[in-house]
């Protein structure tokens, strides 16, 4: 994926990167997780996660140490928000910067990390002033291995098993004070911006799970013979596969629309969430029929149509929920109405 440019599609060619669009990012991601979930959130995690926020917030001594060495594949980066006791409610970080002099010395523990094992650095979020809640949040980046940074154990995950998942555990890890990202307190503006983005990258990795479930389908029926003829021929496999290819397109259509929006430099924090949430249930519903239509053979692990089944599930809970996305909806719908 390095040597193809896959890992930092839209980071300027000065810096390392392809120099391309969101739009470029979305029909990239769709095509690799097309082929392989979790080589699609690997890539989604340095592109969108890791990378994004950099490239936007970060100082050209900060591009040229976090960015341009992560460009081409043989690095990779993470982005730690999650906390055991916060997932939804990002703006309750426990996390702890707290600033001696030259450093900041980070303490706390954040879960869920993709490529947490691999990376050899991090954007982390922590608190520098608790009682400003959400606004006393703020962005550091932290090289790895560090002293005071340990990994806890890789988490045994339903799906996108090939991509590395895990806490990171801080205990007084010292960091360099030029190390924070933006300004004091700006950390969770741009971890929702952050993630505003991160969703075109899931909506695609879903697309990709459901184009490959819908794929995997019609390959099957149309080899299959029951009663006489190839399955293909009943109406009821047909309706699978016409409702598979119909929740596909729209989603599609949807995540292509949120990745023109911001390659427009437009508002597109509601277009993300609808296509987040329309392409995570699509890739749901079309790995659940496409079991469905390979009947037995759909149950076993021969065949790609349960590992689909597994790695779709995620897509509908990191980076938000399903329910988060529709407060997202919602509450910039009723913005839009002056509500
Ligand atoms: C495989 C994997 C990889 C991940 N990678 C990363 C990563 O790289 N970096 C990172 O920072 N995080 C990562 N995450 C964390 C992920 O983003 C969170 O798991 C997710 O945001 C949900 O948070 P939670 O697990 O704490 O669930 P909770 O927030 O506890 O939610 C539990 C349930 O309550 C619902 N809920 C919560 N609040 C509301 C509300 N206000 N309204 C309606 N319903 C609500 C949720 O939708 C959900 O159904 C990863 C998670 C997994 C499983």
């Amino acid at each position: 994926m390095g040597k193809l440019g896959l890992m930092a599609i839209d980071v300027p060619e000065e810096l390392g990167g392809s120099g391309l669009d969101y739009l470029a990012y979305s029909v990239a991601m769709e095509e690799i997780s097309r082929g392989c979930a979790s080589a699609g959130v690997i890539m989604s995690v340095n592109n969108s996660l890791y990378l994004g926020p950099i490239n936007k917030f970060g100082n050209a001594k900060q591009k040229e140490q976090f960015v341009t060495p992560f460009t081409d594949g043989s690095r990779v980066g993470c982005f730690a928000l999650s906390e055991p006791g916060n997932g939804s409610d990002a703006g309750a970080a426990s996390t702890t910067a707290k600033d001696k002099g030259g450093q900041w010395v980070l303490n706390g523990t954040k879960s869920w990390i993709t490529n947490g094992y691999e990376s050899e650095a991090t954007v982390v979020f922590a608190t520098t002033d608790k009682a400003k809640k959400h606004k006393g949040i703020s962005a550091f980046l932290v090289p790895k291995p560090i002293e005071g940074l340990a990994l806890g154990k890789k988490e045994d995950k339903l799906g996108i098993r090939a991509s590395s998942t895990c806490n990171l555990v801080f205990e007084d890890c010292q960091i360099p004070k030029e190390n924070i990202l933006g300004e004091p307190g700006m950390g969770f503006k741009i971890a929702m911006m952050t993630l505003d983005a991160g969703r075109i990258g899931i909506a695609s990795q879903a697309l990709g799970i459901a184009q490959a479930s819908l794929d995997c389908a019609v390959d099957y029926a149309s080899k299959r013979i029951a009663f006489g003829a190839p399955i293909t021929k009943l109406q009821s496999i047909q309706n699978k596969l016409a409702e598979m290819a119909l929740r596909i397109e729209s989603a599609r259509l949807l995540t292509w629309r949120a990745a023109a929006l911001k390659d427009e430099g437009k508002n597109y924090t509601k277009a993300a969430a609808m296509a987040k949430l329309a392409a995570s249930e699509a890739a749901t519903y079309a790995s659940h029929q496409c079991i469905q239509v390979l009947g037995g053979m759909g149950y076993v692990s021969d065949m790609p149509a349960e590992r689909h089944y597994r790695d779709a599930r995620i897509t509908e809970i990191y980076e938000g929920t399903s329910e988060i996305q529709r407060l997202v909806i919602a509450g910039n719908l009723l913005k839009e109405y002056g509500l």
